[in-house]
């Protein structure tokens, strides 16, 4: 594999950093972590207070040089420790301003990366304040287990819950952790006081309640009066009567509400957060021995700038969002009289969304390009192209946007004549393919010539020019293993170029993926363009390497990924930030993504069986004759030599690059 050093693109005298910061959205989705550099390099902020910055390509480069095959998911560890730090001061800030009479401790929700490494940093970073975790499924729970710190750290259970899981919450607490099932459904109550009473052992729990408040957003339905989870307030008071005539009102330790993830506005929060901590109070004026009030998670991440795509952004920062919690209880509990709770969040997407990048590597463009200036015409060519070719000499003369319609509207009527004659067998295939090159010539003229023409709205025609001449950039991965929600929901990412971002970036892309899936692409972009269908990308050359950056992946979308066409995980490197390290930074691990023989031994095919199989292939061609031995068995290495590799292209940037 060839390595080479980055070189620092040359800025345009037309462009500048500044422009694609502000073509990107970059302040909008990547304060305070990410930013351009003077060399048009993104360049990563991992921790905020010190100055400190890394170079995504340097790290690129470091990887690559290490042998380590794209694309590849860069974990920043530090922006997570970040993160922790930033929720947990916005929470003590609140609480020191509003007088609180309480502390908060939040709860990491593993469900939105599960990935040990990643549990790990999120609990270190957070063991000065307490943090905890959470869990929602019997793996989880296995896992969080016998990760909790010591006998305070709070393990909030939600989720469906078995025997099993509620029988092995119990166990936990006659270990004497902090573990609460979190009563979701009845029935589950009933279970839990079932084995209660066969262990002796009188369990503490929490109960999840279904509010009237319904988030926004696309996981609205996580809440309000229709949501899949918690009780309706009837079961929530049968429980209560229950637990009082056994005397447990004290058991009930924690009660919990989950608006659904990614709140957009703030305002929803507060009228959640205004309706539990009304519940709270009640419930406390009755005798339950209430001791954390749990407000779920929500906290929100701005992808976009609430910029075309409303659903992506949200309308209030950190800090507002731990005041909106904290002011509120307060306020509650203050004009009902009562103690004011633990504070709970379980906050994940906020705390995890920016730590990792995915830097994936364009392998081939498909361009709608211009003939060169000086292509001739045979003598013979049909009728039909000289007329094509007739509108591309008429175009330089054009200058008013009527003459440039009726040339357009010219050259599309050729172009369709070209093609049924084409259909009838009039035309040869090469005269079929000169003819889309100087129609797409005669376009990408024309939409030069109307860009020249002064302002005021362009016909609509110019549309139809632009979403012909945009350019299919071929990406190594695929949208189904790292980019899940954006194919199922239609969220957006921010993706931009990780370098030349001091040049003008002069093509309209549309990133496709690997698989054979028509769905496999982009479709929505993160930009300040109007237009929201393609990304500006630069043109790409054979002697470097061009890079995507998908950002904010940290959230949900490693976790997620399904196996079309059987691509899997993609390797990951961990990094962390050292000033003492010439470039800032060094690679703490790296953990190589899934092998072939890995994602098809998920589908029952297994490496033994698969070479008996095609050595009785290639033995029988070698027994007729056909196949000469020695070729025939390095076939079959070559084929055995697949097992062990990559499931995506073995290239580190273009693919003319690096072939084997
Ligand atoms: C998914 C989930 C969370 C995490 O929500 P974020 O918006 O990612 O913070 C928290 N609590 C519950 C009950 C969840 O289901």
């Amino acid at each position: 594999m060839s390595t080479k050093a980055i070189e620092v693109a040359s800025p345009s005298s037309d462009w500048s950093i500044e422009r694609s910061t502000e073509l990107y959205c970059v302040a909008s989705w990547g304060a305070p972590y990410f930013s351009i550099n003077a060399a048009g390099n993104v360049a990563v902020h991992p921790r905020e207070e010190s100055g400190l910055t890394i170079d995504l390509p340097a790290v690129v480069a470091e990887l690559r040089r290490r042998g380590v095959m794209l694309p590849v998911l860069v974990r920043f560890q530090d922006v997570l420790r970040m993160q922790v730090r930033r929720l947990n001061e916005a929470f003590a800030n609140a609480i020191a301003e509003s007088g609180y009479d309480n502390v908060y401790r939040g709860v990491y929700p593993i469900k939105v990366n599960q990935l040990h490494e990643v549990v790990d940093e999120v609990l270190d970073a957070g063991r000065e304040y307490g943090l905890g975790l959470e869990c929602g499924s019997k793996a989880e729970l296995v896992a969080a287990l016998a990760n909790l710190q010591d006998d305070e750290t709070l393990l909030v259970c939600n989720g469906v819950k078995d025997h099993t899981m509620l029988s092995m919450m119990i166990s936990a607490q006659q270990l004497g952790r902090n573990v609460l099932p979190v009563v979701e459904r009845y029935f589950e109550h009933v279970a839990l006081k079932k084995l209660a009473w066969s262990k002796g052992f009188m369990p503490r729990l929490g109960v999840r309640i279904r509010l009237a408040t319904s988030g926004s957003g696309r996981w609205a339905s996580s809440s309000g009066h229709n949501s899949k989870f918690g009780l309706s307030l009837p079961e929530l008071m049968r429980l209560v009567d229950e637990l009082e005539a056994s005397n447990g009102l004290d058991r009930l330790k924690l009660l919990h509400c989950h608006l659904g993830s990614q709140i957009a506005d703030i305002s929803v929060l507060k009228q959640a957060t205004k309706e539990v901590t009304q519940i709270y109070a009640e419930l406390v004026k009755r005798g339950v021995g209430l001791k954390y009030l749990d407000v779920g998670g929500g906290l929100g991440v701005n992808y976009d700038e609430g910029q075309v795509n409303a659903e992506a952004g949200i309308n209030y920062s950190m800090q507002e969002y731990a005041n909106a919690v904290v002011f509120t209880v307060k306020e509650v509990c203050d004009s009902q009289g009562v103690a004011m709770p633990i504070l709970v969040t379980e906050s994940g997407r906020a705390i995890t969304a920016h730590h990792s990048v995915l830097v994936v590597p364009v392998l081939a463009a498909q361009a709608r390009d211009q003939l060169p200036v000086d292509h001739q015409l045979p003598e013979d060519a049909h009728e039909s192209l000289k007329g094509l070719e007739a509108v591309l000499q008429l175009v330089p003369e054009l200058v008013k946007r009527r003459e440039l319609l009726e040339a357009f509207h010219d050259a599309k009527e050729r172009q369709e004549e070209i093609g049924s004659l084409f259909m009838l067998g009039y035309l040869s295939l090469a005269e079929r393919a000169l003819a889309d090159q100087l129609f797409w010539s005669v376009c990408r003229q024309l939409l030069e010539r109307f860009k020249a023409t002064s302002a005021g709205a362009m016909p609509l025609e110019v549309g139809d020019i632009e979403a012909l001449l945009t350019d299919q950039y071929l990406c190594d991965f695929s949208v189904f293993q790292s980019m899940l929600d954006h194919w199922a929901i239609g969220q957006t990412f921010p993706i931009m170029p990780i370098e030349r971002l001091a040049e003008r970036p002069s093509r309209r892309g549309v990133l496709v993926d690997l698989t054979c899936d028509s769905d496999g692409k982009v479709s929505q972009y993160i930009s300040s363009l109007p237009d929201n269908s393609f990304l500006p990308v630069h043109a790409i050359n054979d002697l470097q390497p061009y890079y995507m950056g998908f950002f904010l992946m940290g959230a949900y979308e490693d976790i997620m990924g399904d196996a079309h066409n059987l691509f899997g995980r993609v390797t990951e490197a961990h990094i962390y930030a050292d000033a003492d390290e010439p470039q800032n930074f060094w690679i703490e691990k790296i953990i190589p993504g899934a092998a072939v023989q890995d994602m098809l031994a998920q589908v029952q095919y297994f490496p033994n069986d698969l070479q008996r199989r095609m050595s009785e292939i290639v033995r029988a061609k070698i027994q007729a004759g056909t196949v000469r031995p020695s070729v025939g068995m390095e076939i079959l290495d070559q084929y055995m030599a697949c097992f062990q590799q990559s499931t995506y292209c073995a290239s580190g940037g273009s693919i003319d690059q690096d072939v084997v």
